[in-house]
């Protein structure tokens, strides 16, 4: 829903020093822990060229919930990151059929529009279509590492040239279509591990218990701020007792310290992937704190309950085994010799794909990785460097490295559509 008229658009660029300059022999010391980061985050609700499948998918009040839940979890997991997000400067409404129906593809036009929120951290709401359509949602959520090349800056004057570049996370719009089933329904027990479902989507039970994915921007978001998944690889693959035995190797890889770390995402070469995906590059994993996991697809495709687990045992023509109980799960495998492993993951950890607590929460590698990516990484670093709220962290970041030289500043009512596409924004 369109509401408020268009302003006139008044085109005006700042040229904005990002900081001091730190020069290559200056030292840099630590930002210290407990020192809230301010991270901006720009929600752009698409729509086709022609408009179709309009605002409303996602309403504000849903937009609004997803970030309430992100900063949950933040703050209860003691990260001292806080998302700001404004409606009136932080939320536009897009047409572009490309990025709207994004799935893993069109990079090259998402990373464009990206480049048009410099400073921000940008998220493209896709509105594909309403739910209960029976029109897809184009998947789930991802993050696409990009270089930083925002509008404003040498090679993105206009926005419409081919280097305009950002990173951008992706998520389905249709709020209420985004369904986690936990649990298998026990008879004479209403609801499921998190009580009632709160998000006001009607949602109803059955053969399991349902819940709308309040987690999923956290999670996302996660990504977004450098974590990989608990589990391995960018899906979660890993559902049979052959699977999890042909996944294992004895001794770890490079750079992890456990044995059996293999089944975690945390590497940091990235995850060990052989799910035939590309899509964990140009990520730096250094979450080494996460418990092993497999993945939670191993529950749900066994009829086998993610929270409250059954006593359960799975075999396969492999010869390996699965042992669930409520407290975990245990392989036991040949792989040379006879393997034993045990897996308690952590079914509240935001990075999995468990939903077994409201709000789920992040480890402490997890905080000390998010907050290092945004100090350190120069495809991150501006959206510290670019908030004046985040000031107090210039002096322990190189802002004047990478692409960005400046960038624009672009008040609330006056856009300059750079490419077209953008006609509104408030
Ligand atoms: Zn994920």
């Amino acid at each position: 829903m369109k509401r408020g008229a268009i302003a006139a658009w008044a085109a005006f660029a700042l040229a904005v020093p990002c900081s001091a300059q730190a020069g290559p022999l200056q030292t840099i010391q630590p930002v210290p822990a407990g020192v809230e980061m301010h991270v901006r985050m720009e929600a752009v609700i698409l729509s086709d060229d022609d408009g179709g499948n309009p605002a409303g998918v996602l309403s504000l009040a849903q937009l609004r919930e997803w970030i309430h839940v992100f900063n949950s979890s933040l703050r209860l997991s003691g990260a001292h990151i806080v998302i700001d997000f404004t409606e009136r400067a932080d939320l536009a409404r897009v047409r572009n059929t490309a990025v709207n129906r994004l799935a893993h593809d069109s990079n090259g036009p998402a990373a464009r529009l990206a480049s048009h929120y410099p400073g921000k951290m940008v998220v493209f709401f896709r509105a594909y279509g309403p739910a209960g359509s029976g029109i897809g949602i184009t998947g789930n959520g991802y993050t696409a590492y990009n270089p930083y090349v925002p509008l404003g800056s040498k090679d993105c004057k206009t926005g419409k040239e081919s280097a305009c570049s950002a990173s951008y996370t992706v998520m389905p719009s249709v709020y209420c279509g985004t369904v986690v089933a936990t649990d298998l329904v026990k008879p004479g027990r209403k609801y499921g591990p998190l009580g009632a479902d709160r998000s006001g989507c009607g949602i109803t039970n059955n053969q399991w218990y349902l819940y709308q994915n309040f987690g999923q921007l956290a999670h996302e978001g996660g990504h977004y701020l450098g974590l990989p998944h608990t589990f391995p690889g960018s899906y979660d693959f890993l559902s049979t007792p052959s699977a999890l035995q042909s996944w294992y190797q004895g001794t770890p890889r490079t750079g992890t310290k456990r044995s059996i770390a293999i089944y975690d995402g945390d590497s940091p070469n990235g995850p060990l992937i052989s799910d035939g995906s590309n899509l964990m590059s140009g990520w730096n994993f250094t979450v080494l704190d996460t418990l092993p996991d497999v993945g939670a697809h191993l529950f749900a495709d066994n009829n086998l309950s993610m929270c409250r687990t059954e006593t359960k045992t799975l075999k396969d023509s492999s010869g390996a085994t699965i042992d669930f109980d409520g407290r975990g799960y245990t392989l036991h495998a040949t792989y040379g010799g006879a393997v034993t492993l045990h897996f308690q993951p952590d079914k509240a950890n935001v990075m999995s794909y468990f939903l077994c607590k409201r709000p789920m929460t992040y480890s402490p590698g997890q905080v000390a990785t998010m907050r290092s990516v945004l100090v350190n990484d120069q495809q991150r670093n501006y959206l510290l460097c670019d908030d004046p709220r985040d000031s107090a962290f210039r002096r322990y970041i190189n802002c004047s490295t990478g692409a960005r030289v400046f960038h624009v500043i672009v008040p609330h009512g006056s856009t300059p559509p750079p490419n077209g596409h953008v006609y509104t924004r408030y």
